[in-house]
């Protein structure tokens, strides 16, 4: 159908393209359907490719931005943190008390990959075949004035944090554990802090 006038021919096709526009969408559909598998690997190799190319640009902003914000965050962390304290403890054990069968669950079916993660731990930790005594543990934490090494909180309960982690090739001994609490030995993960705690510097 040509239509000689242009502007008759535009408002051809706006009128066809309305009165299509559902069948349109629903192959639109159709086809992300049937090329699901493609375009997901396509986003995901885009996806890799922009973190090579990115990769030390962003950890060295990440890093700066750690740095520059360093005390607001601290501050933040052990005000928040500490003010918030009871009720994350009690969510927390009301959580777990009622998510019972859900942890069962989740534990049965990567019971393989828990495996591995525990014995993982267990040969690092016993790699250099060094152990922590109790008194060196007491003195560390005496060092640190009873305070969390990270948000110079004081916690009732202090726990080892490897500061260079196990899994990034920190060792166990007794120039790697920092005393933490356990908000953030746990939220740290397997970062590696970008200060250096003062008990290093003396050991
Ligand atoms: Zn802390």
């Amino acid at each position: 159908m040509a239509y000689k006038d242009p502007e008759e021919a535009r408002s051809w096709k706006r009128r066809w393209r309305q009165s299509h526009k559902e069948q349109e969408q629903l192959q639109q559909r159709r086809y992300r359907e049937a090329h699901k598998e493609q375009r997901q690997a396509y986003q995901q190799q885009y996806y890799a490719e922009w973190i090579a190319t990115h990769r030390r640009e962003h950890s060295e902003s990440a890093t700066v931005y750690y740095q520059e914000h360093k005390d607001e965050r601290l501050a933040y962390a052990k005000g928040h943190y500490h003010e918030h304290r009871r009720e994350k403890l009690a969510y927390q054990s009301a959580y777990s008390a009622s998510h019972k069968k859900e942890a069962r669950v989740y534990r049965k079916a990567h019971l393989d990959e828990i495996v591995v993660r525990n014995r993982n731990r267990y040969s690092l930790l016993h790699a250099t075949g060094t152990r922590i005594a109790r008194s060196q543990w007491e003195a560390i934490k005496r060092a640190y004035g009873g305070r969390c090494a990270y948000c110079h909180g004081t916690a009732k309960r202090l726990t080892m944090d490897h500061f260079i982690p196990l899994s990034r090739g920190g060792i166990h001994t007794v120039s790697n554990i920092v005393p933490a609490c356990g908000h953030c030995n746990s939220s740290k993960g397997n970062r590696i802090p970008s200060f250096t705690p003062p008990l290093r510097l003396l050991l």
